[in-house]
């Protein structure tokens, strides 16, 4: 009966259905938005089934509630295991593998972020299959788009593998709907964690910041080797008060030591998708623009009228930073 149940004739054959897992990401105490654009992508798959949320963690109960009520998710598994601390893929990875042999998905989903990069290949290859990395969409079931060369070509790969693994860059999906008043079942995936003779987690050092986080914000402002020190970025976060936005910045800001690299946009920092994007002192270079020529709307603060950045931009401002952000600033703050 259950095979029956399971099982659907399509014209070559007998086809599986599709069900879905999405690897949730979270800290046990907050979950990470590149999960619920994941869960968006998942019940986007032609033919799915059902999605499943795994959510993987040490005391990560309040998760998994949140999880459950997340529109779209169809059931949540949850390993709780001390020897998940620290969310190592040499610890999580196994878990994975063992959540698949038991449950058998036809496709695994990760966030396209650091703990989704880190992890994602790993499963893949402890279950023999080829992954795809960073998906923008699908055409159908087996077949993913993705973008290559820094963004400037997009490929279309069909996948024959009897499981698709692969990443989800957040920006191309909504966010799904939270806090839902129906709530989908949560149930212990019954599978334990064991320690790794890899690796141990020791500690880590998170930057702490009151304004929104670069990939959420509608706001994003960018500063690049035109603001010259760290001091300078002062004008920049003036600005971004004003209207609610993150702060971000280009890879030269980043290696001359002006900000944190976790502040980076681009094809090796933060892909981000704003209503509104504004570029003051960046050049525009093809490894930063792959990191933010989605957003709505591009503005542009360069005293260089040749800078490429203009080719992308909607509004361009021929100036000098250091006199045109702080007018920009009074002038918000006087129409507040
Ligand atoms: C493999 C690889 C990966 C990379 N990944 C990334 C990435 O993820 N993100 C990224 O950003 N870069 C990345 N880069 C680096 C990239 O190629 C550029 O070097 C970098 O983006 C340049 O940063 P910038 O625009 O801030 O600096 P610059 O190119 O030096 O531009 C500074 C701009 O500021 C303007 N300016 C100066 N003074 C003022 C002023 N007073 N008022 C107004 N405008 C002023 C100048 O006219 C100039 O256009 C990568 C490079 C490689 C090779």
């Amino acid at each position: 009966m259950f095979r029956i149940k399971n099982l659907i004739r399509s014209g070559s054959g007998l086809a599986r259905l599709k069900h879905t897992l999405v690897v949730v990401e979270h800290d046990n105490q907050k979950l990470s938005q590149i999960t619920l654009n994941t869960v968006t992508a998942a019940t986007k798959i032609p033919k799915n089934e059902t999605v499943t949320c795994i959510v993987a963690g040490t005391e990560c109960g309040k998760i998994a509630e949140e999880v459950s009520r997340i529109a779209g998710v169809n059931k949540v598994l949850v390993v709780d295991d001390a020897n998940l601390n620290g969310f190592l893929p040499e610890t999580v990875a196994p878990v994975l593998v063992d959540l698949q042999k038991k449950n058998n998905f036809t496709h695994i989903a990760f966030g396209s972020s650091a703990f989704g990069k880190n992890l994602m290949p790993r499963v893949a290859a402890l279950l023999d299959v080829q992954p795809v990395s960073d998906i923008v969409g699908f055409d159908d079931e087996n077949t993913f788009v993705r973008t290559i060369y820094a963004g400037n070509a997009i490929q279309t790969v069909r996948s024959k593998d009897p499981i698709k693994i692969f990443t989800v860059r957040g920006t191309a999906f909504e966010a799904a709907k939270t806090g839902s008043s129906s709530a989908a079942e949560v149930a212990s995936a019954e599978i334990t964690a064991k320690g790794s003779d890899q690796a141990i987690f020791v500690n880590q050092q998170l930057a702490k910041s009151d304004r929104p986080a670069l990939n959420a914000a509608k706001v994003v402002i960018a500063g690049g080797r035109g603001l010259q020190n760290g001091e300078n970025f002062k004008i920049l976060y003036d600005l971004a008060d004003t209207m609610n936005a993150a702060v971000g910045a280009s890879r030269a800001a980043v290696d001359a030591g002006y900000v944190a690299n976790d502040l980076q946009i681009g094809q090796t920092g933060k892909i981000v998708a704003p209503e509104l994007y504004i570029a003051v002192g960046v050049s525009g270079a093809i490894q930063h623009l792959a990191g933010m020529k989605d957003s709505k709307t591009i503005a542009a603060i360069n005293k260089d009228p040749e800078a490429p950045i203009f080719q992308v931009a909607d509004l361009g401002l021929v100036g000098d930073l250091f006199k045109e952000v702080p007018v920009m600033t009074k002038m918000l703050k006087e129409n507040k």
